[in-house]
């Protein structure tokens, strides 16, 4: 097993192990979010023939080339209608937005630039050939491939897939989740908190964290800090795509949690990433692929929860089939000066303000790895890399955003 690998050899050898998860056929009003498994070919032309674009009149457009031009009308044509015979010379058609073109007319004229008068229509303006029709096929051509396998499916591409007459769709599998936690400190939420007790906050983190990707967790409860425990409860998870245990993979007299794994067939890949918080975490997997991917994490909450951001939730979107992996990253200006030792690269929890064109990044303060609320308040965190050991005020960082609302604030809005 390798020990004390940087973020970035870390994450390869975890996205490397994971592969996307098989498919599903679901039906499309459930797609969203979800991962496309095969590409989208269209079995249909889109429009299926040429169409008006306005409320107006059809028309051939040589008849109205030196406008003021009268034309009789002969027939209408409603959405969803079609006309009885070709427009001849000197004939409009009556038609409606979304109504096919007649045969023989080539452009349609806005109702506001034409008078009406009985059964015959004044055409004020010289429409040029084409004008306000929509051409058939201008959307998709039958056979064209029109979403490529991986695309996350949203509203635009699930109203396509229903364009095209589709009612399901085939996509990735969510991967399903085995969280476990660990200490004979821990009790739930509404647990009695007497006696150094603590509540297990990681397990709701976590869990949050999978469904915010569309994974599904499965909670397997919390481990006491003996082996039978932990190895009764991890068996219950190994049916998942992936396992997530908090706390025990360290190096002390309770951390039963690497030891269980091995026992039961998992190849721990490495232990000990150089980064802060979080170094400790062991990555394994099952051999034979029938076992999840499994990721123990530290078990302080800011550590369990950065480590997630890093090294969980981007398999678990590759797990899903999704192409985009990593958090949108920005450049930002540091609000502060900053230093550590060189050695591990430390991901610093910030607030981000927009300062006429830049973003400013400042520190949410007490960045212990035991304060959650540094995350709570935390809008990205800043990439301070391995082996510098200073960054000064006004100076350019990397930060990955967190903060969807962040991103979604920038600018009017136009
Ligand atoms: P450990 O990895 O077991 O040494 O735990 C490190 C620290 O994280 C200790 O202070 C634990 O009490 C705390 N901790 C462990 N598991 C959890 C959890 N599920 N929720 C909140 N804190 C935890
Ligand atoms: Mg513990």
């Amino acid at each position: 097993m390798r020990e004390g690998l940087s973020v970035s050899e870390a994450q390869a050898i975890v996205l490397e192990a994971a592969s996307p998860l098989g498919a599903e056929t679901v039906p499309c009003a459930d797609g969203l979010g979800r991962a496309l498994a095969e590409p989208v070919v269209s079995g249909r032309t889109l429009p299926p023939e040429d169409n008006s674009a306005m409320d107006g009149y059809a028309v051939r457009a040589a008849d109205v080339a030196r406008p003021p031009a009268t034309l009789s009308v002969v027939f209408e044509v409603p959405a969803g209608g079609h006309a009885p015979r070709p427009l001849e010379p000197g004939e409009a058609a009556r038609i409606l937005t979304g109504a096919p073109v007649p045969l023989g007319a080539d452009a349609v004229v806005r109702q506001e630039d034409t008078e009406r008068d009985g059964d015959r229509v004044r055409v004020l303006v010289a429409p040029a050939p084409g004008e306000h029709v929509r051409a058939a096929g201008e959307d998709v051509e039958r056979g064209e491939t029109v979403l490529e396998a991986g695309a996350r499916l949203g509203p635009a591409q699930l109203g396509m897939l229903a364009s095209l007459g589709r009612t399901s769709v085939a996509v990735r599998r969510r991967p399903q989740v085995a969280l476990l936690s660990g200490g004979d400190e821990l009790v739930e939420p509404d647990g009695d908190v007497s006696g150094g007790r603590i509540v297990s906050s990681n397990s709701y983190t976590l869990a949050a964290a999978c469904r915010e990707i569309g994974a599904e967790p499965h909670y397997l409860g919390i481990a006491r800090d003996e082996p039978a425990d932990i190895e009764r409860r991890l068996r219950a998870g190994l049916r998942c795509d992936a396992l997530v245990s908090s706390a025990g993979v360290s190096v002390g007299d309770h951390d039963h949690v690497r030891g269980v794994l091995e026992k039961l067939g998992c190849r721990l890949l490495f232990w000990g990433v150089k980064m802060k918080p979080g170094y400790p975490f062991v990555f394994g997997r099952f051999d034979d692929g029938a076992g999840p991917l499994v990721f123990g994490l530290p078990g302080n909450p800011v550590s369990a929860l950065v480590t997630f951001e890093q090294l969980v939730r981007p398999a678990l979107l590759a797990l899903a089939g999704h192409r985009a992996l990593h958090r949108p990253r920005i450049t930002a200006t540091l609000g502060e000066t900053l230093t550590k030792k060189a050695g591990r690269l430390h991901f610093v929890r910030v607030r981000l303000e927009r300062e006429g064109h830049e973003v400013v990044a400042r520190t949410t303060g007490n960045q212990s790895s035991g304060v959650l609320r540094s995350m709570t308040e935390a809008q990205g965190l800043l990439i301070f890399p391995a082996e510098a050991t200073r960054l000064a005020e006004g100076e350019p960082a990397q930060v990955q955003v967190l903060d969807p609302d962040f991103l979604a604030s920038a600018g009017s809005g136009v």
